[in-house]
């Protein structure tokens, strides 16, 4: 039988073990596929270089995701997680049309 006193040490700990199992996931997340709707819908290509200037005018040589604000990489890792393609990772060298300087 469980005390009322040993179910509040348990709860914290329960939600301790599901916040680590979340970190890991994030860890583990997918690479955006360029073919995901939402990934030719905002023109993001893993190479900016290859980005479609003349339907996404807002391209400019030097952007890329890893100098873009929505980028939750770390400092010289090839993918990272971003803001506007939440659960998957994009291309530190890849680009989209939310691109955005980062500060
Ligand atoms: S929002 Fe920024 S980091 Fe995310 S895919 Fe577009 S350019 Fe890359």
């Amino acid at each position: 039988m469980t005390s009322r006193r040993d179910f509040i040490r348990t709860v914290p700990l329960a939600g301790a073990a599901l916040l680590g199992g979340r970190t890991s996931l994030g860890a583990e997340a997918a690479r955006l596929d360029p073919k995901d709707a939402q990934a030719v819908a905002l023109g993001y290509v893993l190479d900016a270089a290859r980005a479609d200037k003349a339907k996404f005018a807002s391209y400019a040589a030097g952007h890329d995701c890893g100098n873009c604000l929505q980028f939750q990489g770390k400092a010289g890792a090839a993918f990272g997680p971003c803001t506007i393609f939440s659960g998957r990772q994009v291309a530190a060298k890849g680009w989209c049309s939310a691109w955005v300087k980062k500060a």
